[in-house]
C-alpha cells in the first residue's frame, strides 16, 4: 500500500491524528519504534491486588523485577512511577535519543502507545482562557474534545469542577472513590462555601477510564492494579486505538523504525528517512503529507535535524511538579475498603484571588507497595515497617501541577553527534527565581486548606524539572509566526505538507495535564488534513 499520509509515533497524539484520516478513507502508514513488554504482562493474574499479594507465588517477578529494577535505589528518580511491567516505556531512549542537561530530567518513550502506555489518565480540557492566543477558539476545539472523549472513554462527575473542566455528552459516570478520598470529600463538602470563597474547589477526578463497557473494553473492575497491568483495559492506552486502526484495510503499522528526518520533494510530497531498529538499514518512505507525533522532544529532534537547524535554541515549557505525602486524620480508626483503584481519586483546582493558580491530584497509597514509602521515612527499617503498616491506610499523596510559560532560561537545541553517533538534544530549564518563589508560596497556601480538611502534610518533594512529564512549546502555534512555528492547521512554517500533532505546538501550559487537549488537537489536525486531501490541496 502506498501511503497518502505518514504519521510518526503511536502515542496519544499519533493515533488520534491518524484516526480521522483513516476513517475518511485515506491510506495512512504509522511509522513507530514500537517497544512492548513481553516479559511481565503475561505473568500478571486478572485478580485484585489483595488476592495477588496473598496468592501469587510469582509476584516478586513483576512487583520487584527480575533484575530488581523496580526497587528505586538512591535518590528519587523521575519516572519512579514506572513499575517493572511499565519500564519498556522508556527503554532504548538513552541509546537512540541521547540528551544532555543538568537542569532537566525528562522521561521519553519509544514504546507502542508512548508515555500514555503508563500515564495516569487525568483528562483535562483546557478552557477558553487557557486556549487564548491560539489561532483557533475553544468552540473550534469543542467537537474534537467530544470525539476524543468518546474514542478514549472518559469518566467524571458534574460536580464543583464542572465550570473548570467543562461537560461532555460522552462522559461516563465517575469511578467510585475509596474510603480515604471519601473522608476528605465529606470534610470539603462541610466547608465548601468558605473554601470556594478562597478559590479552592474539589471534585471527583476526570479520567480517561471507562466506568462501563465501551468499544470492546471492559468497565473498570476495581482491582487496584493500574500501576502494573491493563487486565480490564478500562484505562485508556493508545494501543487500544492502534488496535482499532489495524482493522482498517487503508491503515498500515510499521514498527521497529527510528525516524531520522524528512525532506519535501520538488514535485510535491514528503520523504521520510528511517533507520531499522534491528538491522540498522536506512529506508525511505514517501507520501503526500507527514504528521509528526514523536513526543515533544522526539519531534524537536526530527524537525531540527531535517531543517539543518543544529545549535539553534527553541523554547520549551513543562509543568513544574511537587508532590506531598499527607496523613489523613479522617481515616483514624477506620478500616479502608479493599475495592478501589489506584489512579487519582480527587482533583483540586486552586485559584486564589491574589496568587498563582494550580491543580492538585489526590491519590491514596497502597498498590505501589510499602517499600517505596519506607525509603522516604526518616526511621530505621524495623521501626519504619511497623509505623508504616499502621500509617499506610491514612496516607494520601497530593500531586501539584503549576502552569508554565516560555522564558529565557527554558530551551532546547540539537547538536550534531560526533563520528556518526546520534545527535544529542541539549535541554536548559532554569525558571526565574520569582516563578519558583510564587509556586512555593502558592503550595504553602494550598496545603493550609488541606490541613483544614484533616490532611497533615509531611513534606514537600520537588522531584526536579521535567518530572511532570508534560512537555510542550518547542514549535508554538501562531498564525504568521515565522520560522520554527506552526500555523493554525499545525503545519510547520516553510513546509507544504509537514504537520505537528503533539505537545510541540502549545506555546504555554496551564496548571494541568495537556494530554487530553493534545489528543483533541491531534484529532483536529487529522480532520483538517483529511479535508485538504479530499479537496486536492495536498
Ligand atoms: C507515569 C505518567 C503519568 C502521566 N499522567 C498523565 C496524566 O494523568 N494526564 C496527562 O495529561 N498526562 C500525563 N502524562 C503525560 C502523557 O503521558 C504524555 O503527555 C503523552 O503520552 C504524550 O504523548 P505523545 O503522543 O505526544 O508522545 P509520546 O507518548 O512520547 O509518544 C511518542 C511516540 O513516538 C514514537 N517515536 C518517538 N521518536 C520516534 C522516532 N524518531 N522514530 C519512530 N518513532 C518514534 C514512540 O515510539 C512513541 O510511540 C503522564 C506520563 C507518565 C509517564
Amino acid at each position: 500500500m502506498s501511503a497518502e499520509v505518514l504519521v510518526v509515533g503511536s502515542g496519544a497524539s499519533g493515533v488520534n491524528a491518524a484516526f480521522p484520516l483513516v476513517e475518511a478513507g485515506h491510506r495512512v502508514t504509522l511509522v513507530d519504534f514500537g517497544n512492548t513488554d513481553r516479559t511481565y504482562a503475561p505473568l500478571i493474574p486478572h485478580q485484585p491486588f489483595t488476592e495477588v499479594r496473598q496468592g501469587d507465588a510469582r509476584q516478586h517477578r513483576y512487583f520487584l523485577g527480575d533484575q530488581f529494577e523496580g526497587v528505586p535505589f538512591g535518590k528519587i528518580r523521575v519516572g519512579a512511577q514506572l513499575t517493572p511491567p511499565r519500564m519498556h516505556i522508556s527503554a532504548d531512549t538513552a541509546r537512540w535519543m541521547p540528551l544532555d542537561s543538568n537542569t532537566f530530567t525528562p522521561t521519553e518513550s519509544l514504546a507502542v502507545g508512548g508515555l500514555a502506555a503508563g500515564w495516569g489518565a487525568g483528562a483535562f480540557p483546557f478552557d477558553a482562557h487557557e486556549l487564548e492566543g491560539l489561532p483557533f477558539t475553544h468552540a473550534d476545539l469543542a467537537p474534537h474534545y467530544d470525539t476524543v472523549a468518546e474514542r478514549v472513554g472518559v469518566s467524571g462527575d458534574r460536580d464543583d469542577l464542572l465550570p473548570f473542566l467543562g461537560d461532555s455528552q460522552a462522559m461516563q459516570p465517575p469511578l467510585d472513590i475509596d474510603s480515604n478520598a471519601e473522608a476528605v470529600l465529606s470534610r470539603y463538602q462541610r466547608k465548601r462555601e468558605k473554601l470556594n470563597a478562597a478559590g479552592f474547589f474539589m471534585g471527583k477526578a476526570r479520567l480517561a477510564v471507562c466506568s462501563r463497557p465501551h468499544r470492546g473494553r471492559d468497565g473498570h473492575a476495581y482491582r487496584d492494579m493500574e500501576f502494573w497491568a491493563d487486565t480490564d483495559r478500562s484505562v485508556y492506552r493508545p494501543q487500544w486505538t492502534l488496535e482499532e486502526l489495524k482493522r482498517f484495510p487503508n491503515f498500515r503499522y510499521l514498527d521497529r523504525r527510528f525516524v531520522l528526518s524528512f525532506s519535501e520533494r520538488d514535485g510535491g510530497g514528503v520523504s521520510l528517512l528511517a533507520r531499522h531498529a534491528d538491522t540498522g538499514a536506512d529506508e525511505r518512505h514517501d507520501a503526500h503529507a507527514l504528521v509528526l507525533a514523536a513526543g515533544t522532544l522526539g519531534t524537536a529532534r526530527i524537525v531540527l535535524r531535517s531543517l539543518g537547524r543544529y545549535g539553534e535554541r527553541v523554547p520549551l515549557v513543562c509543568n513544574p511538579y511537587t508532590y506531598v505525602p499527607m496523613v489523613n486524620l479522617g481515616m483514624l480508626g477506620k478500616a479502608p475498603r479493599d475495592r478501589r483503584h489506584s489512579l487519582t481519586q480527587l482533583e483540586v483546582v486552586y485559584h486564589p484571588k491574589d496568587g498563582v493558580g494550580m491543580h492538585g491530584q489526590l491519590y491514596s497509597y497502597r498498590s505501589l507497595l510499602m517499600f517505596k514509602l519506607l525509603k522516604e521515612a526518616p526511621l530505621p527499617l524495623r521501626e519504619g515497617v511497623q509505623v508504616m503498616q499502621l500509617l499506610m491506610p491514612l496516607v494520601n499523596i497530593l500531586g501539584i501541577h503549576h502552569e508554565d510559560s516560555p522564558g529565557p532560561g527554558k530551551s532546547v537545541a540539537l547538536h550534531r553527534g560526533a563520528d556518526g553517533a546520534p545527535d544529542r538534544l541539549e535541554v536548559r530549564y532554569e525558571p526565574a527565581a520569582e516563578e519558583e518563589r510564587a509556586q512555593s508560596d502558592g503550595e504553602r497556601a494550598l496545603l493550609r486548606h488541606f490541613l483544614g480538611l484533616g490532611c497533615v502534610p509531611l513534606k514537600r518533594i520537588r522531584p526536579g524539572h521535567g518530572s511532570s512529564i508534560h512537555y510542550a512549546g518547542t514549535f508554538p502555534m501562531r498564525e504568521g509566526g515565522g520560522p520554527l512555528t506552526v500555523d493554525g492547521d499545525c503545519r510547520l512554517h516553510g513546509t507544504r505538507n509537514v504537520y505537528l500533532a503533539d505537545g510541540s505546538v502549545f506555546p504555554k501550559l496551564p496548571s494541568k495535564g495537556l494530554t487530553f487537549t493534545m489528543m483533541a488537537n491531534a484529532d483536529r489536525v487529522g480532520t483538517r488534513l483529511a479535508r485538504r486531501l479530499q479537496g486536492g490541496h495536498v
